[in-house]
């Protein structure tokens, strides 16, 4: 009975508990010869723990990604190695142009201090950058050539850790990454984005496919609850929401606000998920990770060159 009360209380604490824990395990190890060395620690662990959160608190609903391990990696792998990078090196020499040349210097504020205390910049990063993200989101929902790129993270079946960065790049450069560059230009204290950034894990927590639970905290971090809503294969009823609903990657206090806030509650008070998840328009997961990469979906040339690909391969079925 004991065991049974703590595990419930875990399903609300154990997300809490780990970005407290990864926030301070970040801004411990920053710019130690450890971090040095393998300067992509934070996200190995962060995988190794939602995995095992995963396999701890299994989900009823939970629907076999085995097949797609594949193309997670891939999709993974180009995000944090290339796309970043990419978008970097496109954009940036783009927003130091403007102070560069009408302030003489690279960033808009010449000394940090002019934009306050480091704990207004602290709340400015994570509120701007929140804010960004919400509203490159919801286009990307809104806007037709957009959504044909993002519908690719649409299409998968379960939300678990291993699918979290499943996207076209661009898609998903613009959500998280030109942001981070933008404010980057501003002048913010560098400390001040680190502290933002160490505690705003819930964009990868928000694809734990464990049976967690947010409680109050949905309204404020874009929890498994509320980002299952985001990815169900139908979306509400109610016309603000027919481009889908809870568009926040990080937090959603900004759906709240805006009014697209979605997470129905049955008559005892508890939340419900949604049945099914996938692409609302019925697009099935897409395993072939160039297709995505290359945009299929929104460039008829490249799915006709897939097609014509996918045809001239031996078929498995036995001529007659
Ligand atoms: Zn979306
Ligand atoms: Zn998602």
């Amino acid at each position: 009975m004991f065991a049974r009360k703590v595990l419930d209380f875990s399903k609300y604490a154990m997300l809490p508990i780990l970005m407290i824990a990864f926030g301070i395990m970040t801004l411990m190890l920053r710019g130690t010869a450890f971090a040095r060395a393998f300067p992509y620690y934070h996200s190995f662990v962060l995988i190794f723990a939602l995995i095992t959160i995963e396999r701890v608190y299994s989900y009823s609903r939970a629907v076999s990604q085995k097949h797609m391990i594949w193309r997670d990696l891939m999709s993974t792998s180009v995000q944090a190695f290339i796309a970043a990078a990419v978008m970097g090196a496109v954009v940036l020499p783009i927003l130091h142009f403007l102070p560069n040349t009408f302030l003489g210097r690279r960033f808009l504020f010449g000394l940090s201090d002019q934009l306050g205390p480091l704990w207004v910049q602290v709340l400015a990063v994570y509120l701007l950058s929140g804010f960004w993200q919400y509203w490159i989101h919801r286009l990307e929902h809104y806007n037709e050539f957009l959504w044909k790129l993002h519908g690719y993270h649409h299409s998968v079946t379960h939300i678990q850790i291993t699918n979290v960065l499943v996207s076209n790049p661009l898609d998903w450069a613009l959500r998280n990454v030109l942001g981070g560059l933008v404010l980057g230009i501003v002048g913010f204290n560098p400390i001040a984005i680190v502290i933002a950034g160490a505690f705003n894990p819930y964009g990868d927590f928000s694809h734990c496919g464990g049976d967690m639970k947010g409680g109050w905290l949905n309204y404020i971090f874009n929890t498994p609850e509320v980002h299952r809503w985001h990815h169900s294969a139908e979306f509400p009823d109610d016309p603000m929401f027919r481009y889908g609903c809870n568009f926040g990657v990080g937090v959603t206090f900004w759906d709240v606000l805006f009014g697209t806030f979605y997470l129905p509650k049955d008559e005892k008070g508890e939340v419900m998920a949604p049945p099914r998840l996938g692409h609302p328009s019925g697009y099935p997961d897409e395993p072939n990770y160039l297709k995505i990469l290359f945009a299929a979906r929104a460039f008829p040339a490249v799915a006709r060159f897939f097609d014509r690909k996918e045809e001239s391969l031996p078929s498995s079925v036995p001529a007659e």
